[in-house]
């Protein structure tokens, strides 16, 4: 698998092409719905990889607000933990979107930073089913980890974990535009 990595301050950032199910980091991030009780897309896949305590284990949590997360175990994953962020569906960019996308970033960062998670993977959160549009939530995704990485110094690797490669394309190309 080829790797991009850019560093920003002690952080690496990188970008893979990878089933996000299969990365052995702190913390992969689910991209959420606000139930919390599992779906389709990453949600069910991660689902599925951890088995059924991650959902015994979300139920107990009472759901979550668009833009906030919350953090579980991983259970059967490779992964440490799971950070559950609830992304914002798309209605024409007028409603808060970008905001709301940029505080699950944010907050799953946070999430890291409170727990000592050292390396942390991302899907490339509500541009499936939720309809975000990818190349607006690609600068975004990449400009609220450098933004947030300042004060969260524990954290020290970041890993954009797209599904395919014109996600990953977008990506690369805005880490490049903030970092080269
Ligand atoms: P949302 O409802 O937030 O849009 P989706 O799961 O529908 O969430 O899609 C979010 C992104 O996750 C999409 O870019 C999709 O291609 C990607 N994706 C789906 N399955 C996986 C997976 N197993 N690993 C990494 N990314 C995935």
């Amino acid at each position: 698998m080829s790797t991009f990595e850019r560093l920003s301050g002690a952080a690496t950032l990188e970008v893979v092409v990878a089933d996000i199910t299969t990365l052995a980091v702190d913390a992969i991030v689910n991209a959420a719905n606000s139930s919390l009780l599992g779906g389709g897309g990453v949600d069910g896949a991660i689902h599925r990889a951890a088995g059924p305590q991650l959902l015994a284990e979300c139920r107990t949590l009472d759901g979550c607000a668009t833009g906030d997360a919350k953090i579980t175990q991983g259970y059967r994953l490779p992964a440490r933990h799971v950070i559950h962020a609830v992304g914002p569906v798309w209605h024409g960019g007028g409603s808060g979107e970008d905001a709301a996308l940029a505080s699950c970033y944010r907050r799953a960062l946070d999430l890291c930073q409170q727990h000592g998670l050292a390396s942390v993977a991302f899907p490339a959160i509500s541009t499936g089913v939720y309809g975000f549009p990818p190349e607006r939530a690609a600068p975004i995704a990449v400009g609220t980890c450098i933004e947030t990485l300042k004060t969260t110094p524990f954290v020290t690797r970041v890993v954009f974990c797209c599904f395919s490669e014109p996600s990953a394309a977008l990506h690369r190309a805005a880490l490049s535009a903030t970092l080269d």
